[in-house]
């Protein structure tokens, strides 16, 4: 592509991303396709020869965003949301003309310094210990297997060599029942297997229950096997619960064991101090996940994964062969050591964009509003008599239900789904069906969440 060309459809492209997010609600939150649509709608042969550029940009616009679930969208309040804003995109655009890749610090010293430095103001934003180590993963799941991984290296250093066969510590890893399945992913992908994760109960508000845990321990000790890691969740995926970190904390040290916290979504909140409550403890962790593409307001994909004891992190991973054996000295990290990529995209660009565009307390000043509109929509539900929360609610995250059968809380989402305005999903507590919805866009306002709440009441409506 010759740097005209570039320049006339990166305008155009530029224009098209504007107008999309100056107005997130042209298109439903949804999508109204079927499975294989977008298969169907697409040449089964990849092109021999090259077609000009207005046509493919015009089929993107015919026959991929119409397919789109829009994350951008105020009514996206499904799942945990994800927006990805003006900042965000500049400094993606910018990473893929860079192309960096930074594998050693000698590959693109930037990519690994701006990545130190933007985790670095991140940590302190969170109130976590100056001297933890932070990388940028993916995702969440990849940040708690690795996680796992340096679990490991410091429970058994033999399965460095041997593999799990080749030593005999049976090694098992502790979770709550409510904790993310990510969890038991990264146990299986390593190895340990899903039969060696033991999903501790939960009390009343969804909360793992230390003296369950403890009980387990004890058990698995007299049988002995060997405990190498306990994940505690501060916001659960269904409900936002906050595991009892202090207690766990205290287990973990008495047992020896890893403390690995998923802070996936709610980590974010630690930058607004009135939220730190349910983060007490957590500086007692050995490591800790936060997702900046959740509930900071940047775009897929970005998690962050921080650990006192990169030490062992680096014993875990690094392998050096040869022809990548660099002299930089000791100030030069050379991030492949840490984890499983070699190559590693310029991620830290966007969120540097982002920090510096927004400021930690206008970031701050969005989550907390999420948090009070949630309160507030809380408070509406429980005024109602029509329906009933289902858990509490610590930060932006609403579990709920009308008061009937499952049925009909599936038709209830299903109504409020096809309006094409909001997104909500579900989730089972206790054994019924749960309507959850989350504020997390920064595009949603206060307007948005009352309209969700108006869609709901008029759509539970089962008389004919
Ligand atoms: C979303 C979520 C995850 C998984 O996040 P990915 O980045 O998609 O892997 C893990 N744990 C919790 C608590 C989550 O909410």
């Amino acid at each position: 592509m010759l740097p005209e060309e570039f320049r006339r459809f990166g305008h155009e492209v530029v224009d098209w991303i504007a107008g999309y997010l100056q107005h997130p609600e042209r298109y439903p939150v949804l999508p109204k396709v079927s499975p294989g649509d977008v298969i169907d709608a697409l040449p089964p042969q990849g092109p021999e020869n090259g077609e000009p550029m207005e046509q493919i940009l015009a089929d993107f616009q015919k026959l991929i965003v119409p397919a789109m679930t829009h994350w951008n969208h105020p009514g996206f309040m499904a799942y945990f949301a994800n927006t990805s804003p003006g900042p965000g995109i500049l400094g993606e655009m910018l990473a893929a003309a860079l192309n960096g890749n930074g594998m050693l610090w000698k590959t693109s010293p930037a990519v690994t310094e701006l990545e130190q430095v933007t985790l670095g103001w991140l940590r302190d934003w969170m109130g976590l210990p100056s001297d933890w180590f932070g990388m940028i993963h993916d995702t969440a799941s990849t940040s708690t297997m690795h996680a796992l991984i340096a679990a490991r290296e410091a429970a058994d250093p033999d399965v460095h060599s041997y593999g799990g066969w080749g030593t005999s510590k049976n090694l098992i890893v502790y979770t709550s029942e409510q904790s993310h399945s990510s969890v038991e992913k990264g146990a299986i992908a390593i190895g340990i297997g899903q039969e060696n994760v033991r999903r501790i109960p939960v009390d009343a508000e969804f909360r793992m229950r230390p003296d369950a845990l403890e009980q387990m321990l004890r058990r698995d000790c007299d049988e002995s096997r060997h405990p190498m890691c306990v994940v505690a969740t501060v916001g659960t995926t269904s409900t936002t619960s906050v595991d009892p970190v202090p207690a766990i904390a205290d287990i973990a040290k008495r047992y020896g064991m890893w403390l690995h916290v998923d802070a996936a979504y709610a980590g974010s909140a630690m930058i607004c101090p009135e939220f730190r409550w349910a983060f007490e403890g957590c500086d007692r962790a050995d490591s800790l996940v936060v997702n900046p593409h959740k509930w900071l307001f940047t775009p897929m994909d970005l998690s962050v994964f921080y650990t006192r004891r990169p030490d062992v992190l680096r014993r875990a991973f690094s392998l050096v062969p040869e022809y990548l054996r660099t002299d930089d000295g000791s100030r030069a990290a050379n991030m492949m050591d840490f984890g499983v990529p070699l190559g590693r995209r310029f991620r830290a660009l966007k969120l540097w964009f982002i920090f510096r565009y927004y400021g930690r307390e206008a970031l701050a000043d969005m989550i907390r509003k999420h948090v009070a509109w949630a309160q507030e929509l809380a408070a509406m539900i429980d005024a109602d008599p029509d329906f009933e929360r289902s858990a509490p609610t610590p930060f932006s995250a609403v579990c709920f239900r009308y008061r009937g059968s499952d049925e009909q809380n599936a038709l209830l989402l299903e109504r409020v789904n096809a309006s094409g305005e909001v997104f909500l999903s579900h989730t089972v507590l206790c054994g019924k069906t749960v309507l959850h919805l989350a504020i997390g866009n920064m595009a949603t306002t206060r307007a948005h969440v009352m309209r969700a709440w108006e869609l709901i009441r008029q759509h539970a409506d089962f008389s004919s």
